[in-house]
């Protein structure tokens, strides 16, 4: 079954800082510091469709329960789609399509070949066992097949879901179409197709984004302190590379608060999220009278002295009731949407330096598309060679962003915007409107 995309909503009716109306509010935005045909604005304020499936699941005593699915797909005008997919009790059309224009910019602003999609299920993934996580996956591929492949929509791991689901997804979808096809989904396991230094590229993105923006303030790495919020994929891994990098991480934290020390965490000593979930509070319970590290909430770490703030959590931390106490020079976006909209402005007029998720962690989608070629081709990269395109990739995207910054005196949210809306709206010009 196939819907329509909430197009006609009364957007002041919906919570503020909903990703879709984020996404349309940024759009417009970036819409006014760039020349481009209001039609081609027009046309990107809605998805091309939101698919929703009905995916039933026989639970292990027998009894069935009928649970809701999503994809959608923003923009296809560069390449297939591409985004995650959610198990999530709170997933929805409406988020899902939020998510997926986020996933258009991101794909554009770092120049791949992708448009954006996202999808997932309204379901508590927690509530279900092994085998019951693997019969829905395996039914949610059979009912999305129509709409998804390496050349018109390629899925991958995102909230609830890891690379066993998208092991599985490729699996249902390869058995149905009659030959093996791992460019269905990225974030594969490494055996069947997946690429190596995909778990890590969110925050090695992040921590590179943390070094340029540091470098084109006039300071060193070496000279720089450091608080992570989130210690996940994103945080840990950030956070392990700036360390190693020589910055002073101060302050690191987990969903139950964190730890602080002026003169620096040894981060490698702590687990990150995926090794030992909790294990900054397992570290911060077992803390000793008289050490030199103390405990500190999530709200007072995001308020730190700190020349460089990292998010890396989730969205909506850094909001219109905490913009005017944060402290540090340069916030760096980890997570997708830690800084709402209207905290974007405080920040802006306080001279904090914000650089976006859309750039700051698209290290995870530019090495999916590493994965996606690296199936297409049948051939596998070495670690070394993902890790030196991923650096050339962010360092090519971050001149492209800088030089915006530069020439309009932009923000680093608006400049990436303008480099991705002027990418996409000058390929809708070329191929024009059909019919
Ligand atoms: P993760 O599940 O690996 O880790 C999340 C971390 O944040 C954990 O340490 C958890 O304890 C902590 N946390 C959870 N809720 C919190 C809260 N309310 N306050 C403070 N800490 C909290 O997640 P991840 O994959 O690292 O993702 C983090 C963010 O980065 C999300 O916004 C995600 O959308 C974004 N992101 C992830 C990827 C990816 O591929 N992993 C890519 C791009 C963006």
């Amino acid at each position: 079954m196939t819907t329509q995309p909430p197009a006609t909503e009364d957007e002041s009716a919906a919570e503020p800082d909903s990703a879709l109306v984020t996404a349309r509010r940024q759009l417009e935005r970036a819409a006014t510091h760039v020349d481009v045909d209001p039609g081609v604005v027009e046309r990107l304020k809605h998805p091309t469709r939101v698919q929703q499936v009905s995916v039933p699941l026989e639970r292990e005593d027998g009894s069935v329960e009928v649970f809701t699915g999503y994809r959608a797909q923003h923009d296809d005008v560069r390449g297939p789609y591409k985004g995650g997919l959610r198990y999530h009790p709170e997933v929805s059309a409406e988020e899902c399509t939020g998510l997926s224009m986020w996933m258009t910019w991101k794909c554009a602003v770092m120049d791949l070949p992708f448009g954006g999609g996202k999808g997932g299920i309204a379901v508590d993934p927690k509530a279900l066992t092994e085998d019951e996580t693997e019969r829905l996956t395996r039914r949610f591929a059979e009912e999305l097949r129509d709409a998804v492949g390496p050349t018109k929509d390629v899925a991958a791991p995102d909230m609830g879901t890891d690379a066993q689901t998208m092991a599985w997804f490729m699996d249902a979808y390869s058995m149905q179409q009659g030959e093996t096809i791992p460019g269905v989904v990225t974030g594969k396991p490494p055996v069947i197709g997946g690429s190596y230094g995909r778990e890590e590229a969110p925050g090695r993105s992040t921590a590179i984004a943390a070094r340029e923006a540091v470098r084109y303030y006039g300071r060193e790495v070496s000279d720089t302190t450091i608080a992570v919020q989130g210690f996940g994929s994103v945080g840990a891994n950030a956070a392990r590379l700036l360390e190693e990098w020589g910055a002073t991480i101060v302050a690191v934290s987990d969903v139950n608060g964190g730890v602080y020390d002026p003169d620096g965490i040894d981060v490698s000593a702590i687990p990150s999220h995926d090794e030992e979930p909790e294990a900054v509070t397992r570290f911060a319970t077992e803390l000793d009278e008289g050490d030199d590290v103390s405990r500190i909430s999530n709200d007072d770490l995001l308020e730190l002295d700190v020349d460089v703030l990292v998010p890396a959590a989730v969205g909506n931390v850094i909001t219109a009731d905490n913009a005017d106490a944060i402290a540090a020079d340069i916030v760096v976006e980890g997570a997708n949407g830690p800084t709402t909209f209207a905290a974007d402005t405080i920040l802006e007029e306080r001279g904090v330096h914000v650089i976006p998720d859309i750039l700051a962690n698209a290290g995870g989608v530019t090495v999916s598309y590493f994965e996606w070629l690296q199936d297409i081709n049948r051939r596998q990269w070495s670690l070394e060679r993902v890790t030196e395109e991923l650096e050339d990739h962010m360092l090519e995207a971050w001149e492209d962003v800088r030089t915006e910054v530069d020439d309009k005196g932009l923000t680093w949210r608006d400049a990436a915007y303008v480099v991705a809306l002027s990418r996409i709206a000058e390929a809708k010009e070329t191929r024009g409107l059909w019919p």
